[in-house]
């Protein structure tokens, strides 16, 4: 067993707090990595304090994971000793179910095994995050960092990143549309930096006023204030495509009313409350509601590579992972530009 540590918390709601736990030896085609940064992720505090009702304790959260390889299994041939390497979501899926075969992992018909809060396929217990310093994951689920990126900005790129990239992707934005972005946080000002470079015209909805000329240096062709009804309606029947990804119960008709003929509303936010929706906002203008999760391995590899070769990383803040309670707090309050990250060697040795 490989000895490991990191910040987790022994029960819903609880403080993340110094925790020593163990991980399985590396198998032949297992990689340890040395984790350097990891990306703190809203769904980290959902499942912390158990709002999917699915949490299993201790957690240790964190899957926004960039880390070094200090050692390969016999039979790794995709990385070699000191390779930067990024892990998502993910760490292991059956390979062998439709979505699998379609190197659509996220969707595995026998379920993902997700980086934490998942059983762990090989010694069993909890799955582990990244808030720690070290992570045993089979190469196939390794990322490979392309050479010259910022690591700790690249970090939010393995969640954040994928999960506006992929349905970006599946409904092809693209030039000559219209593109809405709910929600300036992580996810957010990843959506608004990738769909301005695939060339579309980008809105920013946001609840947060001071955010809007960041949002425009993010790359918005404009801004709207969301509660503000007057700002939205002049938006009406025109969006092509508009990505939800807030965090918190809100009303999806008033986005749904902004989709011209034919047009996407997908949500990619995971609020607890169930959405209300108003049958006659899809009927009359044939528009689809519909979701997204994250990204396949071979998708997100596209992304980073994607990311290396148009510049696009993270805004983010680094914070000592003594600093992670507190960079919850603010993450709840949407006081954060736009991503922390935690920089493990803050972790005591
Ligand atoms: P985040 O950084 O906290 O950003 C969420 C943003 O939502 C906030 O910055 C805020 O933007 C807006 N918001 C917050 N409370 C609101 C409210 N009451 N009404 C309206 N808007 C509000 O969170 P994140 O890390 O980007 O994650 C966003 C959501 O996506 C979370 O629910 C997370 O679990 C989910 N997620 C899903 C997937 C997936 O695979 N589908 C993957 C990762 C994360 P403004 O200040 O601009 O209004
Ligand atoms: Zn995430
Ligand atoms: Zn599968």
């Amino acid at each position: 067993m490989i000895k490991s540590k990191g910040y987790g918390v022994q029960k819903a709601k609880g403080e993340l707090q110094p925790f020593e736990f163990e991980r399985r030896d590396i198998g032949p085609t297992d990689v340890l990595l040395d984790i350097l940064y990891c990306g703190i992720c809203h769904s980290d505090i959902h499942q912390v304090n158990n709002e999917w009702k699915e949490s299993a304790y201790p957690m240790v959260p964190g899957h926004e994971i960039v880390g070094r390889v200090a050692r390969v299994g016999a039979d790794v041939t995709k990385f070699k000793q000191g390779d930067n390497v990024g892990v998502g979501c993910m760490v292991y899926s059956c390979r062998e179910c439709e979505s699998c075969k379609d190197g659509e992992e996220q969707y595995c018909k026998n379920g993902p095994v997700y980086t934490y809060n998942s059983e762990e396929p090989v010694i069993g217990g909890n799955t582990y995050g990244g808030y720690s310093n070290n992570i045993v994951v089979n190469q196939d689920f390794g990322l490979k960092i392309p050479d010259g990126m910022d690591l700790a900005a690249t970090a939010p790129l393995l969640c954040a990143g994928i999960t506006t990239y992929s349905p970006m992707r599946h409904w092809k934005v693209g030039k000559g549309q219209k593109v809405g972005v709910v929600g300036l946080g992580g996810l957010g000002h990843m959506a608004v930096k990738l769909a301005k470079s695939f060339g579309a015209r980008v809105v920013v909805f946001t609840t947060s006023p001071e955010k809007v000329s960041d949002a425009k240096r993010l790359g918005a062709d404009e801004v709207v204030l969301s509660k503000n009804a007057k700002e939205m309606e002049a938006h009406a029947d025109s969006f092509d495509f508009i990505l939800d990804t807030v965090s918190a119960p809100h009303d999806v008709n008033r986005y749904l009313s902004l989709l011209n003929r034919n047009g996407n509303f997908v949500i990619v936010g995971l609020p607890i409350k169930p959405h209300e929706v108003v049958p006659n906002l899809l009927i009359s203008e044939r528009r689809t509601l519909a979701g997204s999760e994250i990204g396949g391995i071979k998708e997100t590899q596209e992304m980073l590579d994607y990311c290396a070769k148009h510049g696009i990383k993270a805004d983010i803040e680094v914070v000592p992972i003594q600093k992670v309670n507190e960079a919850y707090e603010r993450t709840l309050k949407s006081d954060v530009k736009y991503r922390f990250v935690i920089d493990l060697s803050s972790l005591p040795k």
